[in-house]
């Protein structure tokens, strides 16, 4: 269960919230004070903090610059609950690191399918889909490879052996790796499929092809940096 802490100093509207957050199945903590919210944050690692601009002691944005300042809290989701004529300060809280803002008056309905998507964004693996050597670029989510800019239609399989000499840059792999970790099995096929599917790849890559080195009685490697080529 996702826990959610909410900063806002304003009491009806702090119950109605936290209320409603509850009732979605989430644990929800509350503080009226920025240093409050700041000691609950530090004390209980909540996963998203809903936090109001405009509180008693500190500014939204001193909190928010607090919290982004603490690398043990960068998993830490933050909403800021704006009001209308914050325009500014809210473009500054997306510069001090906030994740979203919701701007006051907001349907609370509205509130809860926001921390919802956050919560989820949050979730997603932040790792770069593309990976570069050179002139050659593979992007993993759009499953495509580009030499120089210009796109090579590559079979699943052969995508799969670039990816993963990309995955593995400068280390030898050997024919029985390759095979079990591309092919997804071992002894049925020979080693020698191995060659002939980087003899492909190496064809239709061109230029870019010589990155992939043979290690005589071993495997093959890709090399680590384009200099080293
Ligand atoms: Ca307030």
């Amino acid at each position: 269960m996702a826990r959610i802490l909410v900063i806002e100093d304003e009491r009806a509207l702090r119950d109605v919230v936290a209320y409603n957050l509850r009732r979605a199945g989430y644990e929800v903590l509350e503080a009226s004070t920025a240093a409050e919210g700041l000691a609950l944050v530090r004390g209980t690692r909540p996963d998203l903090v809903l936090l109001d601009l405009m509180l008693p002691d500190l500014s939204g944005t001193e909190v928010c610059k607090a919290v982004r300042a603490d690398s043990s809290l960068a998993h830490v989701r933050i909403i800021m609950l704006t009001a209308r004529s914050e325009e500014v300060d809210r473009i500054v809280g997306f510069e001090l690191g906030a994740d979203d803002y919701v701007t006051k008056p907001f349907s609370v309905r509205e509130l809860v399918l926001r921390v919802g998507a956050v919560l989820r964004r949050g979730a997603e693996p932040s790792v770069s889909p593309e990976l570069r050597l050179g002139p050659l670029v593979l992007d993993a989510e759009r499953h495509r490879v580009t030499v120089d800019g210009k796109e090579v239609a590559l079979t699943a399989l052969e995508f799969r052996l670039l990816h993963t000499l990309l995955q593995r840059q400068g280390r030898v792999q050997t024919r029985e790796r390759l095979l079990e970790d591309v092919w997804g099995m071992r002894g049925d096929i020979t080693t020698r499929t191995v060659d002939t599917h980087v003899k492909r790849l190496r064809e239709k890559l061109g230029e870019a092809g010589k990155l992939i080195e043979t290690v005589r009685g071993v495997g093959y490697r890709i090399v680590e940096s384009v200099e080293a080529a």
